[in-house]
């Protein structure tokens, strides 16, 4: 009969659920042991300068090498850890290894001219994390003066004048701000007018239409000379063939960033790829 369906159904359903919320509790505890014992890793991606096609910043992207899973993506654990108040942690630990690999490398000012961080939604707009977050970058002389911080488009909604004096505070101290994924938002234009920010990354999705669809080419066009008259730096992310680098360098887009130029890469490897560049230039 089909209220026994129904029941039946809604029972199987409950179980699933049940499960789930298992599964994510599960991971948890495992995020919070990763934290704890440090098996948190960076990996650095390249930004290249487009008018002297040489690397001139990084990004620095969190990694989760899980014992069992293997690598888990921030996608699917930054989440999680903005629900369990776990981000203002993950930066700590993002930053210290940063300063400590980046130190070494011997490559902060020269040739990278910025170290991006990502800044979760529920972090940024924390006030008291980001003053934490503020005083620990600094404890970190070294790097300090190069941290760019990145935030989504869609984080600075919430609260635009909190937003503001965030961001006024950071700029303050000497810490760059970019907005990243940019025009993903349907608010693009109008933040512009009120946040003060040093940088925007245009969005890999548009990026990705840049050849085929010439709307996505005058979009970019449009964005990269509205930001240009406020002063404002473009990087576009997620290039991945020759064409689209082309474009984006006739564009006038200031840096790019993508698999065609380099993958995320631990320390070893950025230093190796850095040389490569500077070999190849001389
Ligand atoms: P995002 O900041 O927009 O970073 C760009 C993502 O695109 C990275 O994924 C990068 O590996 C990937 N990517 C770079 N070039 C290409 C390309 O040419 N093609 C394609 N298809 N993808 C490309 P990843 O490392 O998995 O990070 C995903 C997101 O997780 C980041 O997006 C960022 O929002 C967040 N995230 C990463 N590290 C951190 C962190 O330390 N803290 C916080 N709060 N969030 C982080
Ligand atoms: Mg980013
Ligand atoms: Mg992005
Ligand atoms: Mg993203």
């Amino acid at each position: 009969n089909v209220a026994k369906q129904k029941k039946d159904a809604i029972q199987f359903h409950d179980k699933s659920m049940t499960e789930k919320a298992m599964l994510r509790r599960q991971m948890v505890l495992e995020l919070r042991k990763a934290i704890a014992d440090s098996q948190l890793t960076v990996v650095y991606q390249p930004k290249y300068d487009l008018h002297s096609l040489a690397v001139s910043g990084i990004e620095v992207l969190v990694r989760w090498k899980h014992a069992t899973k293997g690598f888990i993506s921030p996608d699917v654990f930054i989440p999680l850890a903005e629900d369990h108040g776990l981000t203002s942690a993950i930066s700590k630990l993002v930053v210290a290894k940063a300063a400590e690999e980046l130190g070494q490398a011997g490559i902060l000012g020269q040739p990278l001219q910025h170290v991006s961080l990502n800044v979760s939604a529920a972090e940024f707009n924390n006030a008291d994390e980001m003053t934490a977050l503020t005083n620990f970058i600094h404890q970190h002389q070294q790097l300090s003066p190069f941290i760019r911080i990145e935030i989504t488009e869609t984080a600075t909604l919430t609260d635009m004048r909190k937003s503001m004096e965030i961001i006024a505070n950071l700029q303050a101290s000497g810490i760059t701000f970019s907005i990243d994924d940019f025009g993903t938002g349907y608010t693009s234009l109008a933040m512009l007018k009120d946040l003060t920010v040093d940088e925007i990354k245009i969005d890999r999705s548009f990026v990705a239409e840049l050849e085929h669809d010439a709307r996505s080419r005058t979009i970019i066009n449009a964005i990269i000379a509205m930001a240009k008259s406020f002063d404002i730096h473009v990087v576009a992310e997620g290039v991945e063939t020759a064409n689209q680098l082309n474009i984006l360098q006739q564009l006038g887009c200031h840096q790019a960033q993508g698999y065609y130029l380099g993958r995320p890469m631990p320390i070893s490897e950025l230093v190796e790829h850095i040389a490569q560049d500077k070999r190849a230039a001389d």
